[in-house]
């Protein structure tokens, strides 16, 4: 039986794209794994620092009471809302080159 070889080369040209295609969608695969690893990782390390040790009732810095709310979502909280940002604000300033 007759088959031109453009038709062959054709195939063979189809064939390896489905390949490249393929190969491209397992790296992609592996991507999507290492980023869920690591954003897994990383939640699970701020879990644990954020519950860790005990609240208080009186912020820390203003000495206003913590809202019972904010005691109960963040069981380890010392300080209000508003002082802890500012906190945090400070922080992430100090870390800046
Ligand atoms: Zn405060």
């Amino acid at each position: 039986m007759f088959r031109p070889i453009r038709d062959d080369a054709s195939n063979a040209a189809v064939a390896l794209e489905a390949l490249k295609l393929d190969r491209f969608a397992d790296e992609l695969d592996l991507t999507q794994v290492r980023i869920d690893q690591a954003t897994e990782f990383a939640v699970a390390q701020i879990r644990r620092q954020t519950t860790q040790g005990e609240g208080r009732r009186a912020c820390l810095d203003c000495g206003d009471a913590i809202p019972l709310q904010r005691q109960r979502h963040v069981p380890n909280a010392i300080r209000c809302i508003g002082c802890q940002d500012l906190y945090e604000r400070r922080r992430m300033g100090s870390l800046r080159c």
